[in-house]
């Protein structure tokens, strides 16, 4: 019998080793190994929230993975790669539609594997799910604006950022102490998108009160987009601007920052190529 998932390429970086995972019906997902202990695997073949600046839902959704194929690619991947401690969700596709993936938190957990996860936040009845009930690592609400035009362009398939903050207004506060340090918001900064003033600042109005952490990202580009990362001077001064009303900021390791890092990278490429444009 064929094996579910296949390791069909690997880029070693670094700080990271990025697979080409193949799925036994011919789909290709991408699995990330960060310095040898935390591996972010994909949850779905394509994604359907349409970030323009992300190379995974470049050509819309095809299907979410099955129970079966998520921990296969954790299986797959300790073959060749022992010594890993921690998991995320944070690779192809929007883990919150992904049928299977709570349950793969807790298959992980039964291996002492905690698993994190990344999600642009919507259905919102779901993201109360997983902040209340699932035993998650980690939930990294993909934000990326401040005010609601930027919204809809940074993250189209979305909540709205008065769905998203009132229902992360409504749930934070009622949460443990243990599972409110689990949550934060990721910025991702883009030159001449969403890095003005004005929008950081509407950002962290709305950002202050909940109290969490802010993962302020730099842009890594793909291959799929024209979208531009900001100078490392624009960098450290939206860095500045945040933290002095009163956010909790932290920037990007090196280990996201590092060449043909951006998700669903690899995929895009070797499509690219297979069409003779690479
Ligand atoms: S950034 Fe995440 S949610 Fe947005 S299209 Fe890419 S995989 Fe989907």
């Amino acid at each position: 019998m064929a094996a579910l998932v296949q390791l069909v390429h690997e880029e070693a970086g670094r700080f990271n080793r990025r697979f080409v995972v193949r799925l036994v019906d011919g789909a290709s997902v991408e699995a990330v190994l960060y310095r040898g202990d935390t591996l972010c695997i994909s949850s779905q073949v394509g994604c359907a929230v349409g970030c323009p600046f992300c190379a995974s839902g470049a050509n819309g959704l095809v299907r979410p993975l099955r129970l079966e194929e998520l921990c296969a690619q954790v299986e797959a991947v300790r073959a060749v790669a022992p010594g890993l401690r921690r998991l995320t969700l944070s690779g192809v596709g929007e883990p919150l539609h992904c049928p299977a993936a709570p349950d793969f938190v807790l298959w992980a957990r039964e291996l002492g594997l905690p698993t994190s996860l990344t999600t642009s936040g919507g259905p919102i009845e779901k993201l109360a799910h997983w902040m209340r009930e699932v035993p998650h690592n980690g939930i990294t609400l993909s934000v990326h604006a401040g005010t609601e035009v930027t919204r809809a362009k940074m993250v189209p398939k979305g909540p709205s950022l008065e769905r998203l903050f009132g229902a992360l207004e409504a749930i934070v506060p009622s949460l443990s102490r243990n599972r409110r340090k689990k949550v934060a918001l990721a910025y991702l900064l883009l030159a001449g998108e969403n890095d003005a003033d004005d929008e950081l600042d509407a950002f962290a109005a709305r950002a202050r009160g909940l109290g969490v952490f802010v993962h302020l990202y730099a842009y890594n580009p793909v291959p799929t987009s024209d979208a531009k990362p900001v100078t490392r001077e624009r960098y450290e001064a939206a860095y500045a601007r945040l933290t002095s009303q009163g956010l909790r900021v932290r920037m990007s390791s090196k280990a996201r920052i590092e060449a043909n890092g951006g998700c669903g990278t690899l995929i895009a490429r070797r499509g690219l190529a297979a069409r003779g444009l690479g």
